[in-house]
């Protein structure tokens, strides 16, 4: 790979200015894996755990302890962590199904939730697959203030007028969505005033991105239910798929039941080999997400710097470990995600094509290379083709790796430039 001078340059004069905010990274990274390990000590995970079980999983040690472990690391009553989990939206799935009643409402108060749950809600049109919809269950949303704070007014007076309201459901991470990442701070203050007025509302968290940024989840500002998946953060780019819920005894009780079948609950499942890889993941995960947040860092300040609207700026602190960079056409679009595909370890020789993934309404086009299919905690990017074109980035396991894939991004747009 050749990388001109004035980018290299770039690049040293970002970590120069960025190492106050890599130190504070660090802080929070050793914070978290103090918390990780602590769990691992009082909970007496050992070898024996990673033992492999088949057909029922029934007594299954390392499953019922990495649940355990899982909820004293986010601070929660219950939790459970499943490889069976296929996907983050499956895991809101889980979520919302375990909660939601017919005739209840989900109400959303920052915003539209993430694309794929459009057709878990039901808000796609389409009728008769089995979306909450279907199964009677209404759907409204509040916006987030322009500003990214919540719209606490017509929240308190959608949560009086309309007792239907079972879930209040809060995205903590932009997503595909040119906003703001909320911090956990935020959150608590509104799942606090939510109670103050519904104490019988469900709140349930997207946590997705946001594991381990902070030293703090949001179920420790008081949310019922988060939820995430394992080719993000918390899997620690060691777990090869899965998702988790955690949360309190009940909620999690009730999404387990929509897990399994109702009287079964997490207390069947057979781990398949898959618990070591979950142990470990977790154990890496503070570590790397604080890669994947140095990755963000230095991407910020070199875009910033090549003339690139970026969110957040290099110097703002994060929430979560997404870096988008508007790049204001499909063609920058396209060569900044295939310039990370080039700077990826799996696949660097594919060019990334644009296409229509199921779920997204817009084509998507995505760079991967990472050694599991479609993981996000390894350096990845993408971008729904539509205004203002933005490539949403994350990851990287390793800083090292990531500041390549950053540098063949940027040597790449600086050349379809001059095309
Ligand atoms: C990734 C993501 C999801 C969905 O996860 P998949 O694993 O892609 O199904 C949901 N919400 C947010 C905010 C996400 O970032």
């Amino acid at each position: 790979m050749q990388f001109c001078d004035s980018i290299r340059s770039l690049c040293d004069e970002a970590e120069a200015a960025l190492a106050p905010r890599f130190a504070d990274i660090d802080r929070t990274a050793f914070e978290n894996t103090q918390k990780v390990m602590d769990a691992f000590r009082r909970h007496r995970v050992s070898d024996s755990m990673f033992q492999t079980t088949s057909g029922y999983g029934n007594g299954d040690r390392g499953r019922d302890v990495l649940d355990e472990v899982w909820a004293e690391v986010m601070g929660a009553e219950a939790a459970f962590v499943r490889h069976s989990i296929v996907s983050g939206t499956h895991a809101l799935t889980i979520g919302l199904f375990g909660l939601l009643r017919p005739g209840d409402v989900m109400y959303s108060v920052a915003g539209k939730p993430y694309d794929t749950l459009e057709e878990v809600i039901g808000l796609g049109g389409s009728q008769g697959n089995g979306s909450l919809r279907d199964f009677g269950v209404g759907y409204l949303q509040t916006d987030l203030n322009a500003d990214g704070s919540f719209r606490m007014e017509e929240i308190r007076s959608c949560l009086q007028d309309k007792p239907q309201i079972r879930v209040v459901f809060i995205q903590r991470s932009k997503g595909y969505l040119n906003r703001k990442t909320l911090s956990v701070e935020q959150i608590g203050e509104a799942i606090r005033a939510v109670k103050a007025i519904r104490p019988d509302v469900w709140t349930v968290v997207d946590n997705c991105y946001g594991e381990f940024v902070e030293t703090a989840e949001p179920t420790q500002a008081g949310a019922d239910l988060i939820i995430g998946s394992l080719i993000k953060n918390p899997g620690g780019g060691m777990a090869e798929t899965g998702g988790y819920l955690a949360g309190t005894s009940r909620a999690v009780e009730l999404a387990g039941y929509r897990l399994t079948s109702v009287g079964i609950g997490t207390e069947q499942g057979a781990s398949m080999g898959q618990n070591k890889l979950m142990y470990k993941g977790l154990f890496y995960a503070p570590h790397t997400v604080a890669q994947a947040l140095k990755t963000a860092h230095l991407a910020a300040y070199v875009f910033e710097k090549l003339g690139y609207e970026v969110e957040p700026r290099w110097d703002e602190k994060r929430y979560d470990i997404i870096q988008s960079v508007i790049t204001r056409s499909e063609q920058k679009l396209c060569a900044f995600c295939r310039g990370i595909q080039q700077g990826s370890p799996v696949d660097a020789f594919v060019t990334p094509e644009p296409w229509a993934m199921p779920g997204y309404s817009d084509r998507v086009i995505m760079a991967a290379g990472g050694f599991t299919q479609g993981s996000s905690i390894e350096l990845s990017a993408d971008g729904p083709l539509r205004e203002p074109y933005t490539a949403y980035f994350q990851g990287g396991v390793t800083y090292e790796s990531g500041k390549i894939g950053i540098l063949c991004a940027a040597q790449n747009l600086l050349e379809s430039h001059s095309e």
